[in-house]
């Protein structure tokens, strides 16, 4: 079957420019590797369709799943931790709160 044979060799497209991998358009499972579309997890509240297994989602996406049409009003949006049992693990709880947040999106 020769007409499947490339004949120029070494001919690399990347993969941002193969029309069937556009960015952000798939989603693939770290648990079972299987590969599925990004409109699809997110409709199955972020699970994989194959194994079931849950992505660690943000706190916008998690507003997403639980108010009808995302209309939420926030308040005490500064509100902060606080100490008053004076807890020490490895770290006291004000040292550990000191961390640097993690960023959403
Ligand atoms: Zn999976």
């Amino acid at each position: 079957m020769s007409w499947f044979t490339r004949k120029e060799k070494n001919i690399v497209t990347p993969t941002e420019l193969k029309r069937e991998a556009p960015d952000g358009l798939w989603y693939k499972c770290p648990e079972c590797k299987k590969v599925m579309h990004t409109r699809e997890h997110k409709n199955h509240a972020y699970t994989c369709i194959h194994c079931n297994y849950h992505e660690k989602i943000g706190s916008e996406e998690y507003f997403e799943l639980l108010f009808d049409n995302n209309e939420f009003t926030e308040t005490d949006a500064n509100m902060t931790s606080q100490d008053p049992l004076k807890f020490v693990d490895t770290k006291s709880y004000p040292d550990q709160l000191r961390l640097p947040r993690r960023k959403p999106g």
